[in-house]
């Protein structure tokens, strides 16, 4: 074909971050509750129309995904379970009344974007293809209530690490005056409005020189939820503590599988409340999600005290290699998580 996208795409595999880069080609469908969804085609990467007045820009109705495309050592192209995120997807789509996308028609779409795209998955070992799907209410709506017309789009980005130098413990401070989730709110599924308010408390973090908060829950401020989007897990002994999902917590694809695996390398592991008190007091902590992984937490700033966990425990490195191994294919997968694209 000798079409300029067959060639290596203008990016420098070594110096790639967590970033938004445009890449050839996309997923979109067009869904309504009248006529359920569209078969949905592959289109250029492009911008979209909307109305002024469409649900999503107006009330927030819409939710995304976040999952990667790895390149194993011998050249084939793997999903991470994209069937939980399709799952999750649906549940978020009933929380949010939006009409849920088929898991078939889910996974079509990543597999797709992932095959369109394939030039853009970095070589193993310098970083993934993350792929984004958003599900939104498109059409006008004045009054605050579901759209009648919705949009299912995917698009993907070659990404580095998530906190820069990656396996480098990260600093950490508890938020004092911010919560991320109330009971009964929206916590617990991807929803587009869980995510702003949480960009002032984060920033000013940031601009102190943290690289990410923790938020504690919104009842009692006392027992630990997550750090920024990613779950929250402490070890101490040979047992890991990691949050309940009492509905305030998003159920983490990376978090599963932490602890299926790490009940198959015959840890014990504990979820229920993680009093911040007690997780301080740990012998080793770390965030997971598909962005993060596994980044382990150096330290941990909660008001006057600050607790130093130091270089990166065993318990946290054994987690890492056997989980990175197993999503990038350079170990053996006993659980069958990965899908050839
Ligand atoms: C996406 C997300 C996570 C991590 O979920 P994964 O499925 O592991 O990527 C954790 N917390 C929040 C708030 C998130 O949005």
């Amino acid at each position: 074909m000798g079409a300029p996208e067959d060639g290596q795409p203008p990016v420098d595999w070594d110096s790639l971050t967590f970033s938004f880069t445009e890449t050839d080609r996309m997923f979109v469908a067009n869904g309504s509750w009248d006529s359920g969804w569209s078969d949905g085609a592959i289109i250029d990467f492009q911008p979209l129309q909307l109305s002024p007045a469409a649900c999503v820009l107006n009330y927030g109705q819409g939710l995304f995904e976040g999952m990667k495309a790895r390149r194993t050592p011998d050249g084939r192209v793997t999903l991470f379970r994209p069937e939980m995120n399709a799952r999750r997807a649906a549940e978020g789509a009933r929380r949010l009344v939006m009409p849920e996308i088929p898991e078939s028609m889910f996974i079509r779409a990543v597999k797709s974007v992932t095959d369109e795209n394939r030039r853009w998955v970095p070589p193993h070992g310098k970083g993934e293809l993350y792929l984004r799907p958003i599900l939104f209410g498109s059409s006008a709506r004045l009054g605050v209530s579901p759209a009648d017309e919705y949009m299912f789009v995917v698009f993907a980005v070659p990404v580095g690490p998530y906190f820069k130098g990656g396996m480098t413990p990260i600093s950490l401070r508890v938020s004092q005056n911010h919560h991320r989730a109330a009971p009964g709110g929206s916590g617990g599924v991807k929803a587009i409005g869980n995510y702003a308010p949480g960009m002032m408390p984060s920033k000013r973090a940031k601009s102190e020189g943290y690289s990410e908060i923790i938020y504690l829950d919104a009842v009692e401020h006392r027992y630990v939820e997550e750090v920024g989007a990613a779950n929250f897990f402490c070890v101490k002994g040979e047992t890991i503590y990691t949050p309940e999902l009492t509905g305030t917590i998003l159920p983490g694809i990376t978090r599963l599988s932490i602890i299926e695996l790490a009940k198959s390398m015959g840890l014990e592991v504990i979820e229920e409340k993680v009093p911040i008190d007690f997780a301080l007091g740990c012998d080793e902590a770390f965030c997971a999600g598909t962005a993060a992984v596994i980044s382990p937490i150096g330290s941990i700033q909660h008001g006057d005290v600050e607790e130093n966990f130091g270089s990166v425990g065993k318990t946290t490195l054994a987690l890492y290699d056997r989980l990175t191994g197993i999503m990038g294919g350079a170990i053996e997968d006993p659980f069958d998580w990965t899908l050839e694209v």
